[in-house]
């Protein structure tokens, strides 16, 4: 049917209705031709969000940065000056072609950052649980088209308009539609008014709103831009472009480079003046300084570095979502990981069981529904016996609870490899039961649910009610100690009987036991109620009743193993003084086991759960956080207590979460890690990063690329305004030492900053990380970027630069007509800063490593960077349109040799500072 659907107020109709109108069947979906004719019809389920800005608003924002007003300025009175001797204003052409093209190439820039986060934000878009062709599938939220039949739960945004046909304590906040924080209660048997309002049509979902609670199944009814979302469109979150602290840090220094530029024009003028200076001449002088010092290069190698920085971590598997954890991430001084699935490879295989009688292993590996059942009795010598499954009533009824009290589904693909579609948790608990065959269909069709009450974090249990003949069954699952503390009775030896305090310790102790070895472990219940008074008939019951006198069924050990690369990538972190934490809501012993396998815990390390945790003032905590390395059977409250501690003791925090309710914590953390294969949708759009293989290896690599991108950033501005201190002293001596004319034309400042040094530093900018990247502490975010010696470096090397070029200027000009053609100083002053600046790129590699003993290969990019642009230097000197345009002379071999050998002073300085350093960093570890 390829005509679109009837346009329906889908509140009005009961669903079976709706499913009707929309022509599917809930337990078969959509078939495939139906959903390629509907593709065709409705087209992809995307939402034209609010444009980027606008590609004009982003263009004039170029222009609005003060350095270029000060350039555009320069450009004006140079033109006046130009005209007024009847000059051709070439100058002031070309500043105003840098001014434009500068424009240009950082609207490019920015305008692919927009994209690139666009695209980003894309990809971490969510996919959703559908019913096609009586499979239920994982496809991308974008494939969704009207009669999809849809399973939702706890932390899922839901993706289309649909109306309900089950809701089990199905809650929605629909904030982002109606501004209504609250979340509402939804229900799939209501039939609303036609003029009910969007926030009280309690049997339908729309797109944009998040499960907060339960579960549920829609069937699609408006995709795209005929969803309720779709038509407030505008309403929609644009892609988040906050300036990066480096981005803001710039502006900060782009106002203290013209201001300081201009108080030092003032000077030069006033005292060149006063010395009977011609003003004109001043002028120009003042006008090339001005020049000098912006490092109209920078602002594109820094927004290049940073979209370079995002895509190494994406080949990481880090995916990140806001542009200033890029260069922030690597400031982490602690991460707070969860366990399961980040730790551990969230690949659940049931090893072991006790029931109140049997302490029963299982055999068999991953998901594969084959293994043998070994029986040894509880109280006894551990010896094996013979006994069959169906011998085992209490193995039976636990293995019921295992199917039913279970929302996941075992499927085998095509190439027959096993797998499980949900909680990895509940997909080992099928497969446990299906070992002994138990057949979950058929256990369903038997026993449907009539209501539940859903998993949680806080709650760390779930139960399910499910309908027998005459009677109503509960199933419990959940911790262990949570879960037997709801049970007053035990299934012992066929019959029930009351549970006593020997019970308790002995399924304690054994829950413990497993815990040690680092097995999670489940503990199930069940009860039968009989009365019909007492049964639950609608599925938003009183929680607390369903979850009351229990009869205790056993306990369900499994093994989750922790991931081979994470021991390594924890002591990565260790060295590079990173604390990792573990914060997990599984039993403490087994968290222990688990933290003491992979180095993140030694035997004296301190542990903390939950309960304990609850007791403790803040300020007490403060101290606590500093030693507790590993936290159990927390809460997501908990977490954010934890983050909000670390903080205040100044930690700067990365955070791991995949709940609904760890957003806050993860808003609050430093950096906050969503996981991209099991987190929620939620925690998804909490996060400032995804971890596309939910690996905490992962953190450690993206912290290590925050490292690196901050180095190069730290690097190649240590390299453009080394160079542009230098030319503006050069430039401000040329009046008092008597020369006739400003060295530099403003035309050959403007090529040295953006060609020799802008070429370089984006070579600088893809410099591969130093081995001792991650051997050393992090540094603090709020520090200055001129922190740790760089502003000093800046000026030291500036003055260096500055008197190099002007010893060999005095020395070119003097000898003007003797060893040296007249009128060349000129182009020797401008080939020396050129050059010299090539030898301190190469130099600028490493902060204590020699050029000797740096690979000259590993950052190929600068080699050909180097080589390049002195060839173009050359060419500027030779080629005869080049020397007219910029009022070049060809040196004579003498003259390069001059040149090349001042320009190798640079070098050999910025060498041997390295050595001195090295020389008082050893003494001072000596000492120390
Ligand atoms: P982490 O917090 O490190 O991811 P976790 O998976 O153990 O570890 P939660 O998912 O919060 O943490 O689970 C907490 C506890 O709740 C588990 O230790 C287990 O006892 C219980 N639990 C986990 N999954 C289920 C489930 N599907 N049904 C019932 N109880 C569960």
């Amino acid at each position: 049917m390829a005509s679109p659907l009837p346009s329906k107020d889908w509140h009005t109709v009961d669903w079976q209705d709706a499913l009707r109108q929309l022509d599917v069947d809930q337990s078969i979906g959509l078939e495939q031709e139906q959903i390629s004719d509907r593709q065709a019809s409705y087209g992809k389920n995307e939402i034209q969000g609010k444009s980027l800005r606008s590609k004009f608003s982003i263009l004039l924002d170029q222009f609005t940065n003060i350095m270029l007003i000060m350039l555009m300025s320069v450009a004006v009175i140079s033109a006046g000056i130009s005209l007024h001797e009847g000059e051709f204003p070439k100058d002031a052409i070309a500043i105003a072609v840098i001014v434009i093209l500068n424009g240009i190439l950082g609207y490019v820039q920015e305008s692919r950052a927009e994209e690139a986060l666009a695209a980003l934000k894309k990809l971490s878009a969510p996919n959703v649980r559908v019913m096609r062709a009586g499979q239920i599938r994982e496809i991308s939220a974008k494939e969704l088209v009207p009669g999809d039949i849809v399973f939702i739960e706890t932390g899922v945004q839901i993706s289309a308009d649909g109306r309900l046909l089950e809701a089990f304590n199905l809650r929605v906040r629909e904030a982002a539609l109606t501004g209504e924080a609250q979340a509402v209660h939804k229900s799939a048997t209501q039939v609303c008014a036609t003029d009910e309002a969007i926030g009280d049509r309690q049997n339908m979902v729309f797109q944009g709103t998040e499960v907060i609670q339960g579960r549920g199944k829609f069937v699609v009814t408006a995709t795209a831009m005929k969803t309720e979302l779709g038509k407030v469109a505008s309403m929609l979150q644009s892609v988040e472009n906050e300036p990066t602290p480096l981005q803001l840090r710039m502006n900060q220094l782009g106002n203290v480079l013209v201001y300081g530029s201009l108080s030092l024009v003032l000077l030069v003028v006033g005292i060149g003046l006063l010395r009977g200076g011609e003003f004109l001449s001043l002028l120009e002088t003042s006008l090339s300084m001005a020049v000098a010092v912006v490092p109209e290069g920078l602002p594109a190698v820094i927004t290049v570095t940073l979209a370079i920085g995002t895509q190494r971590m994406v080949k990481r598997h880090a995916l990140i979502r806001k542009l200033p954890a890029v260069e922030t991430l690597g400031s982490v001084t602690t991460i707070c990981s969860d366990k399961t699935g980040t730790l551990t490879q969230n690949k659940m295989v049931v090893e072991t069981l006790y029931t109140p009688s049997y302490m029963i292993q299982v055999s068999g590996s991953g998901y594969v529904p084959t293994g043998e059942f070994t029986f040894t009795r509880n109280s006894d010598d551990q010896l094996s016996l013979n006994i069959t499954i169906d011998d085992c009533l209490e193995l039976r009824s636990l293995l019921t609870a295992c199917v039913l009290c279970n929302d996941a589904h075992l499927q085998q693909d095509e190439s027959g490899h096993w797998g499980v579609v949900g909680d990895p948790t509940e997909g080992a608990l099928l497969t446990l039961a299906a070992k002994a065959e138990f057949e979950q269909t058929a256990l369903e069709a038997k026993l449907p649910r009539q209501a539940e009450v859903p998993f949680s974090a806080e709650r760390k249990r779930m139960s399910v009610v499910c309908q027998s003949n005459q009677s109503q069954i509960v199933y419990s699952k959940g911790s262990p100690e949570l879960l037997l503390e709801k049970c007053d009775r035990i299934f012992l030896d066929h019959e029930i009987s009351e549970i006593t305090a020997r019970h308790r310790q002995n399924i304690l102790s054994q829950n413990e036991t497993l815990a040690q070895a680092g097995i999670r472990v489940l503990g199930f219940a069940q009860k039968e109620i009989v009365d019909p008074a007492e049964q639950f008939h609608e599925s938003a019951q009183a929680t607390e009743v369903i979850e009351q006198n229990l009869v205790w069924l056993g306990l369900v050990g499994m093994r989750d193993a922790p991931r081979l690369e994470v021991a390594d990538a924890v002591h990565t972190c260790k060295i590079a003084g990173i604390r990792p934490i573990m914060i997990t809501g599984d039993h403490q012993l087994t968290a222990m086991s688990i933290a003491k396998d992979l180095g993140i815990a030694n035997p004296s390390t301190q542990s903390m759960s939950g309960a304990e945790l609850e007791k403790i003032p803040d300020s007490e905590l403060d101290q606590v956080v500093r030693r507790v390395s590993v936290y159990a059977r927390v809460s997501p409250e908990h977490k954010l207590r934890i983050v909000r501690s670390l903080q205040r003791g100044k930690e700067f925090v990365a955070m791991t979460g995949d709940g609904v309710n760890d957003a806050p914590a993860l808003k609050q953390a430093n950096i906050g890690i969503a996981m991209g294969i099991t987190g929620t949708d939620v925690s998804k759009e909490a996060s400032e990063m995804i971890l596309l293989d939910d690996n905490f290896a992962t953190i450690v690599a993206a912290t290590e690329e925050g490292r690196v991108v901050y180095t190069n950033i730290r690097r190649f501005i240590k390299y453009i305004l080394g160079s542009n201190v230098g030319e503006v002293l050069t430039i401000a001596a040329s009046p008092f030492l008597g020369l006739p004319e400003v060295p530099l034309t403003p035309l050959q400042i403007l090529w040295m900053n953006l060609v020799t040094d802008g070429v370089p530093a984006l070579a600088l900018a893809v410099e591969p990380a130093e081995p001792d990247i991650m051997r050393r502490s992090p540094y603090s975010p709020t520090e200055s970027i001129f922190a740790r010696g760089l502003g000093a470096y800046i000026i030291r090397i500036g003055i260096i630069f500055g008197l190099l070029t002007i010893i060999l200027m005095q020395i070119a000009y003097s000898n003007s007509d003797t060893i040296f053609m007249p009128e060349h100083w000129k182009s020797m002053v401008f080939t020396t800063l050129c050059i010299a600046q090539m030898g301190h790129a190469m130099s600028a590699r490493s902060d204590h490593r020699l050029l000797i003993e740096l690979n000259l290969f590993s950052n190929p990019f600068l080699l050909a960077a180097v080589i390049c642009t002195t060839a173009l230097q050359l060419a500027l000197l030779y080629v005869k349109p080049l020397q007219v345009f910029f009022g070049t002379q060809p040196l004579t071999g003498t003259e390069l040799a001059v040149c090349f050998g001042f320009s190798m002073l640079v070098l050999v300085w910025v060498e041997m500072e390295k050595l001195v350093i090295r020389w008082y960093m050893g003494r001072k570890h000596q000492r120390g």
